[in-house]
Formats: C-alpha cells, structure tokens, sequence
C-alpha cells in the first residue's frame, strides 16, 4: 500500500532539515551506508509505531530562480498544500512568532490539511514559556521540540502519525505491473508513455483508474497486464505543472510509492546528474523493481563502446543500485522501445519472486564455509537458518546467535552469494538479521 506523505514546511533557519533527519535516523543510516547516495536529501521514509509515511523537507527543495525569501516559502507551503497528506509546520522558539509564520500559517489554516504545528530549538525548560505564544497561530497546542538534543521528537512523531489518513487500498489486481516513470522535466516521460502506447500488440484499455487524483492508464502487451501510474497527470498538466523540479519532486514519490517498477530516465545526451541519483535513491529505499532508461540514445554519437561506456557511468554513479539493468533507447524514433516491457515483466517476476528455505539455506550454508563469518572480541557470528518471509522486494530474514555481530561487509557478502544463486536482476532484497540461539 503506498505511504502517505509528509511534508515539513517553514522559515529557513528554523531547524526543518535537523528534525528532519532526526525522523529518519536510522533508516537513513542504513542508507547512508552505501555509497553513492549523497547526504543532502530533502525526502526519505519515516516510521514510528509500526506507521510508515514518506517524508519530505520541503526546505530543500531547489527553486528555480532566486526568489525572495517569503515568495520561495509560500511556494514551498503550496506545493506540500497540494501534494502532502499531512504538514509540519515548524518554527522557531527563539524568534518567536513573525511575520513570515503567520502569512504562512493563514495559508495552511485555509487549506484545510491536517497540519501539526511544532516549535523547534526548545533546548531547555526556560524556553518553554516561548511557546505559549505560538497558540495564537490557531494550530491548537504546539509541539515543543529541540532538534539539537532530540527532545519531543517522539511526541512530534506521535501527532503526525495520529493525522496520518488510512489510504484506501489500490483496486489493481496483483497480477498487474504497476510501472512509474520517473526523471527531471524533459527526459522524455511523456513521449516514452506515448511510444510505450503506441506499440503495435499494445492494447489501450479505457478504464481509467481513479485512485485518488491519479490518472493511470492501463494497457495489455502480450497477456501480460500494465498499468502505468499517473501519466495522464504526466500528459495534460504537461509544461505548466511538471517542468518545475519542485513540483516533480513530490509526485515521483507519490508515484514511486504506487509502483511495481520505477523506469529511472536519464537523458543520454546530457549524462546523469545529482537530481537522478535522489529520486533512484528513493525507489532503493521504497523497495521497488528499477530499470534504469537511458532515452534520446537517437542523437547521441555513438561507437562500439559508447553503450559499455555509458552504461559503467551509471554504475559508478548508483553503486546502492547495481542491480537494476539499463535499457538504451530512443522515445522519438522508437528504436527498442519494444524492449522495454519484456525487461519490466523480468524484473517484476523477481520482485515477487520467492526462494524455497532449503534452497536458501543450501546457498547461505556454502557461503560460510568458504568464508567464515568474522569473529567480533573473540565471539563468532553463528548463523543459524535463513528464510525468505516477504516479496514486493524479496525479503530474507537471517537468524543468528547475536544480531550485533552481523557486521553490513558481511550482510552484503551474503546478498551477493544470494543473488549469484537466484537470479533477482532488477529488484532490491532486504536482509534482516534476528536473534535464535
Ligand atoms: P532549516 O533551514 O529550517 O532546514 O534549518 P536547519 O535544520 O538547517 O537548522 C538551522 C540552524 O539551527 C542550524 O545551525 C542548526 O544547527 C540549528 N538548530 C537546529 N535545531 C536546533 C535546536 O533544536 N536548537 C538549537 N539551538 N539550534 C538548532
Ligand atoms: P517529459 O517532460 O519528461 O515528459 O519530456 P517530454 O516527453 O515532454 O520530452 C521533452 C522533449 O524531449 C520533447 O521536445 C521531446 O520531443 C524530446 N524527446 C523525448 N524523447 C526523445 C528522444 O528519444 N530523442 C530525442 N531526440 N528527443 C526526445
């Protein structure tokens, strides 16, 4: 089921990108683990109470011109207005209230969005009294927080997990691919959908799919079922809404979450840029199906090694996504287009894939007899079966004697033996590490 979105707004220098990273802590340490995804990231999945929603630091989110301060806030405010499920409103104990918060807050007050009101840089117990204040913004009771030390983060967390709305469940079938594409303004999203549509053996169904303010469209290609998502939003609201980044930004999320497979395009005339690596990133995260799209491959200047070439370049960039294949092709002329889809049904079928436990098992043992788990203060990591309990990404739970002695070389010396083993070209797995003696 997709994660509902939150969005942080406020005054910059009020504390967002601090508390921010203080709700996804941890995941974003498990992240951060793998090189190559940068740490300036403005969105990310926050969990508390069995609860998991996106989240995203509307701060820093890249405007396109220079805009005055107060202009680039409200635009920040409207964009969460429009796309978020629920805003935190953060501002600042030791400015007080100003301007800039109330013309913020009249905004949010006539929205109609559950907004979590929360009052950062509380650092001790005399600011407290600097809250009482902030009342007056008509949120109802604001949540002190200190970012600096943590404090009243979980209470924080609390209110925005109360206001969290129950999504309605997807009306897909579980046997339709549910397939996004994503990238910056211009890649060729919308000529990619087209070409995609315009296949010969593609069959157009008319039934729109209608959940939330989404707009798929479903097609059939040799008896297998697709739905892209939300590309008519792609189509119709076009330049206007899509080639600002600010406002793609929070739609590839909302699409990401929906889907089965995330196309990543990259523009092959111009190369991969910082921007491709977030949203990538995201999708890792989310547990989808990636292939990666190099597009426009028609006007690139090609020999026999600018495919390898372009195609390591990718490699070294998304080194937490070396699993994904990469397709090269060209909207316009529809060269391999029609390739496309043969690889997303691939990677799909491993993204529900699931291994037996003896088979599994029969690898993980191989693995540690040519390679002993290290030894950690003269204690050994045993471990002692392993299980697949989950798809939608495959999901393998490794029990062992002591979980603190699972080091992350080791877990990943794992997933490798695992996916030389059974092939998972295209989705992400999740090792879990738990305790049993
Ligand atoms: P943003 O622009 O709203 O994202 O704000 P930042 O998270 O970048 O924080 C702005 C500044 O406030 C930084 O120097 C932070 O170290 C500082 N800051 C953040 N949280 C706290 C806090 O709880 N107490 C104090 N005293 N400073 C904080
Ligand atoms: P979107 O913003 O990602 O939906 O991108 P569009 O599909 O609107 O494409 C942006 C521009 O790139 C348009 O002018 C397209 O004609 C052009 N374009 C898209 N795909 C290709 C391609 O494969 N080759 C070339 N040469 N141009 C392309």
């Amino acid at each position: 089921m997709a994660r509902p979105v939150v969005a942080i707004v406020g005054r910059p220098n009020v504390g967002k990108s601090t508390i921010f990273n203080r709700i996804i802590g941890d995941r974003l340490a498990i992240v951060e683990d793998k090189p190559g995804i940068t740490r300036d990231r403005i969105y990310g999945i926050g969990e508390w109470n069995g609860k998991s929603f996106s989240i995203i630091d509307t701060g820093g989110i890249e405007l396109d011109d220079q805009e005055p301060i107060l202009k680039s806030i409200r635009m920040q405010a409207e964009l969460a207005i429009e796309e978020a499920d629920v805003i935190v409103f953060m501002c600042d104990a030791k400015d007080g209230v100003t301007g800039s918060d109330e013309e913020v807050a009249n905004l949010l007050y006539r929205s109609g969005k559950p907004i979590v009101l929360s009052v950062n840089k509380v650092d001790n117990l005399g600011r407290m009294d600097n809250i009482y204040e902030f009342y007056n913004l008509g949120f109802g009771e604001p949540i002190a927080v200190s970012g600096s030390h943590g404090t009243g983060v979980g209470d924080l967390l609390d209110e925005i997990v109360n206001k969290l709305p129950d999504l309605e469940e997807e009306e897909y079938d579980e046997d339709i691919i549910r397939v996004a594409l994503i990238g910056r303004p211009n890649v060729g999203k919308s000529s990619l959908v087209n070409a995609i549509l315009g296949e010969e053996r593609v069959i157009v169904s008319d039934v729109a799919g209608t959940t939330r303010d989404a707009i798929d469209t479903p097609f059939e290609r040799d008896g297998q079922r697709y739905v892209l998502i939300d590309t008519a939003g792609m189509r119709k609201r076009g330049k206007v809404y899509e080639t600002t980044e600010k406002y793609s930004v929070m739609r590839a999320m909302k699409a990401i979450e929906r889907a089965d497979v995330v196309l990543v395009l990259i523009n092959g005339e111009e190369g991969i840029i910082e921007q491709d690596k977030h949203i990538a990133g995201y999708a890792y995260e989310a547990g989808k199906a990636s292939v990666f799209v190099v597009n426009k491959w028609d006007v690139v200047v090609k020999d026999d090694k600018t495919m390898q070439n372009f195609e390591q370049k990718i490699r070294d960039h998304f080194l937490f996504m070396t699993y994904a294949p990469v397709v090269f092709l060209s909207a316009k002329t529809k060269q391999r287009v029609h390739k496309l889809l043969p690889v997303v049904q691939h990677v799909a079928d491993h993204h529900t894939k699931r291994v037996q436990t003896h088979l599994l098992n029969d690898v993980v043992s191989d693995a540690i007899a040519i390679n002993p788990p290290p030894t950690d203060k003269g204690r050994r990591l045993r471990i002692n079966y392993v299980t697949q309990v989950a798809v939608k990404p495959p999901t393998i739970v490794v029990f062992v004697n002591d979980p603190d002695l699972m080091h992350f070389s080791y877990e990943r010396y794992l997933e490798n033996k695992i996916r030389a083993a059974f092939d998972f070209e295209g989705t992400p797995i999740r090792l879990f590490t738990r305790r049993k003696s």
